[in-house]
């Protein structure tokens, strides 16, 4: 439904002027080389060669509903012809509606929106109204876990990313979360995997002291940090843990929410309910920046009488709001959520499940709907990973020639560490998901030249 027409010369331009005046986000400077992006729709975008390549990344895991949906396009068209800003303290159409539209979604009574620009404002604001909620300070977060890169979200984000960063802040303690593939519990099960996770948990409260924790905060199931979907049991058990020492359960739903698990959100597959759940990404599938924080009636009820001591110029910007209206609704009515659900079940998951039976560097699949890891490893039997961890430069190499092999192919992956993420549009198509397989397939002979 496209066309794409090359024009090498403006390509040139545009690369020229980003490496003059743009500054990227975690990378070195001068050792980048950004492709030059032409144009997109549904599950491709192109450059100005004319090269298409099918996004398995969705961008940053948010575009769920795929590049440039006409009737996205065609709302914030429409509302920036209307009225395209007005300050949060007014009450305006979409921005009510996109909040009736999310509350309606969100689990239990998470019945309050507050409206951020993105997630790790989210999270700053949910690890706020908990500090104000319960009069706690400290915060606990999961290894493994991203929750942004603003002051509090970095620190609470469980990777090797925060370390360079400002000095920890106060009152954020990190435990582990349950991940039977590289259990930090020596679990061989499911069930002991859970079962010592949620022990761990317990401990560190008592070592913490319960009275000094105010939150919780665990991505539903953790994405940037491997998507590790959790064993049966495990939030149902940390909701339990949370109620039994007034603590706040923070569900981080940025990149697992709308739709990219299979369900709205992922909360919704284990029939768990948060105090407070953040939201971004997918909520308009970042056509304008949004995110923000679903409210339980209970902390909502803290700030009745009391003011909320936080907000932005741009929260519930109209724009955004009409776009998430917009999204949400398409969603709705193309069943997008349930079209993410059967190619993860019917398409996606089956075959990576192949592919891992014949490329002997993919160590686990694991994912649900359009929300799937391959682990690639050196060695199967030690799972040792491809690549060390945090690897750089020349340790790197493996997984710099598997994601050169996909692009060569058409192919834009989203690699992290030792893995492959594999997270296309949850409108992806069952031939344009095959596509891709095939395309992995071919790649992954570069990663299995690498295993011992
Ligand atoms: N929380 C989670 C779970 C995320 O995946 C991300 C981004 O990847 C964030 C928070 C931060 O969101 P943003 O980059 O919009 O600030």
């Amino acid at each position: 439904h496209f066309e794409v027409v090359p024009d090498p010369a403006a390509g040139a331009a545009v690369k020229a002027a980003d490496r003059a005046h743009v500054f990227h986000s975690w990378s070195a400077q001068g050792l980048i080389d950004p492709l030059a992006v032409a144009g997109a729709a549904g599950s491709y975008f192109w450059d100005y060669d004319g090269k298409r390549y099918l996004d398995f990344s969705s961008q940053l895991v948010n575009t769920n509903i795929g590049h440039q949906h006409p009737k996205v396009v065609a709302a914030i068209q429409e509302q920036a012809a209307k009225l395209c800003t007005i300050a949060p303290g007014f009450a305006v159409d979409v921005r009510s509606e996109a909040a009736r539209l999310i509350a309606e979604r969100t689990p239990g009574d998470l019945d309050k929106i507050f409206f951020t620009n993105g997630g790790a404002e989210a999270v700053e604001n949910a690890v706020r109204m908990a500090r104000l909620h319960t009069g706690r300070s400290k915060v606990l977060s999961a290894y493994r876990s991203y929750h942004g890169a603003t002051a509090a979200a970095i620190n609470l984000t469980g990777d090797p990313r925060r370390w360079p960063s400002d000095t920890a802040s106060a009152g954020v303690v990190h435990f582990w979360a349950p991940f039977l593939y590289r259990s930090p519990f020596h679990a061989e099960t499911e069930e002991q995997e859970c079962e010592r996770a949620l022990r761990h948990l317990e401990d560190t409260i008592a070592y913490e002291g319960p009275q000094t924790i105010a939150a919780i905060i665990l991505e539903t199931v953790p994405g940037t940090a491997g998507i590790m979907v959790p064993p049966p049991g495990y939030l149902a058990g940390v909701r339990e843990i949370c109620d039994k020492y007034g603590i706040v359960f923070v569900l981080d739903e940025v990149m697992a929410g709308f739709g990219r698990t299979g369900r709205w959100f992922a909360a919704d597959h284990w029939d768990v309910t948060p105090d407070l759940m953040t939201f971004a990404k997918g909520v308009n599938s970042g056509y304008v920046p949004l995110g923000g924080v679903a409210i339980s009636a209970e902390i909502a009820a803290t700030f009745d009488t009391r003011p909320y001591p936080g907000g932005l110029t741009y929260s519930g910007h109209p724009l955004a709001c009409a776009s998430a209206v917009a999204t949400i609704n398409t969603m709705a009515e193309e069943r997008i959520v349930e079209n993410a659900a059967e190619i993860g079940e019917r398409v996606l998951g089956p075959g990576l499940r192949e592919l891992a039976e014949r490329h002997p560097s993919v160590g686990e699949v694991r994912g649900m709907g359009a929300f799937w890891a391959l682990d690639l490893v050196r060695d199967r039997a030690t799972r040792e990973p491809l690549v060390p961890y945090n690897a750089s430069g020349a340790d790197n190499q493996p997984m710099a020639e598997f994601a050169a092999a996909c692009k060569q192919r058409g192919l834009w992956p989203f690699v992290n560490m030792n893995r492959t993420h594999v997270v296309p549009a949850c409108t992806v198509t069952e031939a344009e998901a095959k596509e891709g397989l095939a395309i992995l397939d071919e790649a992954l002979t570069t990663a299995d030249a690498h295993t011992v």
